[in-house]
């Protein structure tokens, strides 16, 4: 398994035809001088087809943004796991807190999910996080352990896959929590993870208001293993100083 730290990028319901030059424009630039790390870019659906042929193998991965459970079927405007994969990505974000919360998605919702991802080939980046009731009630680690429990099934073992934790108050608000906050969470999932995936190696990413001026501290912390970055995932200006923070 990959110790390498993962750096994603999520454009979210951003992009349309001309935003592949900024794809292109990372993958050349990380050509040039190559990444410390691994780096993916998740764009809308309607664009990974057009990315992976613009990139041409190169060193950014692909990856969509949700998936539908089931393989195929009568569910109007789904994306099913195995299409992605068709479309040519490699990895999936699943139970990202936008999904969560304007989708009404469940912990068991997200575990199904996890599961046609692996049955399709892709790598789930499954997201957890508490919001901001339940951060400022003290209870961040007990929430985060119990979707981590609920949201990554058993399926998992022996697969690739990573964790995003991603406090809902931090994503695209700039405000972000202490590096001893972002750390108490990680080793909190990490020692989740090591009781149901011993030695799994999962990258334990953080997201939440990611930038150039916070990366490198946010990217040192223990047990932090890669970035999930939204908005500042959309240029390549923007996310290579992040990228070479890892
Ligand atoms: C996200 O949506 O996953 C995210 C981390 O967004 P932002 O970086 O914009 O806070």
């Amino acid at each position: 398994m990959s110790t390498r730290k993962l750096i994603a990028g999520n454009w979210k319901m951003n992009g349309l035809a001309d935003s592949l030059v900024e794809a292109e424009t990372l993958s050349r630039a990380l050509i040039e001088e190559p990444a410390n790390c691994r780096v993916a870019l998740h764009p809308p659906a309607t664009l990974i087809q057009r990315m992976v042929a613009s990139l041409k193998g190169g060193p950014v991965e692909l990856g969509g943004q949700d998936c539908q459970a089931e393989a195929s079927g009568a569910f109007t405007g789904d994306i099913s796991a195995e299409m992605l994969r068709d479309a040519g990505a490699h990895l999936v974000i699943l139970g990202h807190s936008e999904r969560r919360t304007l989708h009404h998605e469940t912990d068991a919702d997200v575990a199904a999910k996890v599961e046609a991802a692996l049955r399709a080939g892709l790598e789930p980046l499954i997201c957890v996080g508490e919001t901001l009731i339940q951060h400022q009630a003290g209870d961040a680690v007990r929430v985060v352990v119990r979707q981590v429990k609920q949201s990554l099934p058993e399926a998992l073992k022996g697969r690739r896959f990573a964790v995003a934790y991603e406090p809902v108050w931090a994503i695209g608000s700039g405000q972000t929590p202490s590096l001893a906050g972002i750390e108490e969470l990680h080793i909190a999932i990490r020692e989740t993870l090591e009781t149901t995936f011993p030695g799994s190696g999962a990258p334990i990413l953080y997201g939440g208001s990611v930038k150039a001026d916070n990366a490198a501290e946010i990217l040192g912390g223990k047990e932090v293993g890669g970035a999930l970055v939204g908005g500042a995932s959309l240029r390549a200006a923007d996310f290579l100083p992040i990228v070479r923070a890892a």
